[in-house]
């Protein structure tokens, strides 16, 4: 029997629970081919959670995040959330579990499924094999750098000052990780930095390749962050791992993004030392459509492939997660967010039966 996985399930607010309970059925999916088990525990957390306990992130729901082996979120926040003071909102608990279980990066792969490759604003012969995973640095540079105003030496009057800082230790970490996941996918990372003008920038280069030694396997080119935003529009289909510092990956991961088409099938980790890792859609709560059973639950479900590829280990069942999906929409099926004929939409318990019996043939 294999060791049992815990996985600590986390919800949240608006569509969350719909595409969470679709893609534990694919958890369960896989117990039953792969002989995996999973002990899967529940939690509150952000506008429920404030609701119910008065707190977006509480105790137990941290201390249960803690003891997992991976945590699997839904989504948080919404309207009735809005107006509350910053400690009693649900964005606060994003921020709060994030750092305290120790998240350094996030990953978000960009996939271009070929039969949705019409929903993308880029020509579909650019769009061809695109399938690319960007690993951002989640807490330096300059979003935590020191931020102070003064009055300017040359008479511009008030000046803003924002610092970008980032060590060495900080930059092996993530670099290890990016190597990591180039190791296990076609071995070709990308670290992109803005070496030509930044120190920070340079140290990180510097620091890249002093990593790479330890990956001879896996081809390292570097980029400067303008043409990468270039490349990523001309020739998309030619990266395979992207790696890079907090603000040039916030912007880069969001253009990635765009090449897929849909928001509803958009997947992400957010990865501390270790296996640990935590995995959530990139959409967020979808007040505007929650509670209709409407919503694309692929996003949570390529989510737990992630899972099993990072934290787990289980490459075969994340393929078998992956090509379930791939099948289902070449069928033609849709929900609502990527049909072309909205009146055949199917909704998210329909697709996700659909994925589950796409995954046992
Ligand atoms: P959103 O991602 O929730 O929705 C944007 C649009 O995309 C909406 O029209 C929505 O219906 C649609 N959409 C999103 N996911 C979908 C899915 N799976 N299937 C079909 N359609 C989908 O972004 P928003 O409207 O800006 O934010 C709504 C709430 O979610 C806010 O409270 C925001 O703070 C929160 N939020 C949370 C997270 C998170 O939990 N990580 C991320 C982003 C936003």
């Amino acid at each position: 029997m294999s060791e049992v996985k815990k996985i600590a399930v986390v919800a949240g607010d608006g569509i969350g629970p719909e595409v969470v309970e679709e893609a534990i059925k694919v958890l369960r999916q896989t117990e039953e081919l792969f002989g995996y088990k999973f002990e899967l525990e529940h939690g509150l957390f952000g506008g429920i959670a404030i609701d119910e306990k008065g707190t977006p992130l509480p105790q137990d729901t941290l201390e249960m995040c803690q003891k997992a082996d991976a945590v699997l979120l839904g989504a948080v926040g919404g309207p009735k959330w809005d107006n509350n003071p910053k400690e009693l909102r649900p964005e606060t608990g994003l921020l709060g579990i994030r750092k305290a279980l120790g998240l350094f990066s996030n990953i978000r792969p960009a996939v271009v499924f070929d039969c949705l490759k019409d929903a993308s604003t880029l020509k579909p012969e650019v769009l061809d094999g695109t399938d690319l995973i960007v690993v951002r640095e989640l807490t330096g540079g300059i979003y935590f750098g020191e931020k102070f105003r003064r009055e300017s030496a040359n008479g511009g009057g008030q000046e803003a000052v924002d610092t970008c800082v980032y060590n060495v230790k900080e930059v092996e970490r993530i670099a290890h990780q990016a190597f990591d996941i180039a190791q296990k996918r076609r071995k070709r990372l990308a670290s992109v930095d803005k070496a030509n003008v930044l120190e920070t920038s340079r140290l990180w280069r510097e620091t890249v390749v002093r990593v790479s030694e330890q990956y001879p396997d896996v081809e390292l080119e570097h980029v400067l962050v303008d043409n990468c935003a270039m490349q990523l529009l001309r020739r998309p289909s030619s990266f395979d791992v992207i790696v890079t510092e907090n603000m040039f990956g916030d912007i880069l991961s969001d253009e990635a993004a765009m090449l897929t088409g849909s928001i509803g099938m958009l997947s992400s980790a957010s990865l501390g030392e270790g296996s640990f890792g935590l995995y959530e859609p990139v959409h967020g709560s979808a007040p505007d459509i929650a509670g209709q059973g409407i919503a694309n639950p692929i996003a949570t479900i390529l989510s737990v492939a992630l899972m099993f590829r990072l934290s787990f280990g289980f490459g075969e069942a994340a393929d078998v997660i992956e090509r379930a999906v791939k099948n289902v929409l070449d069928a033609g099926h849709r929900t609502g967010d990527i049909a072309v004929d909205k009146s055949k939409a199917i909704g998210t318990t329909a697709m996700g039966d659909l994925i589950v019996a796409a995954m046992a043939r």
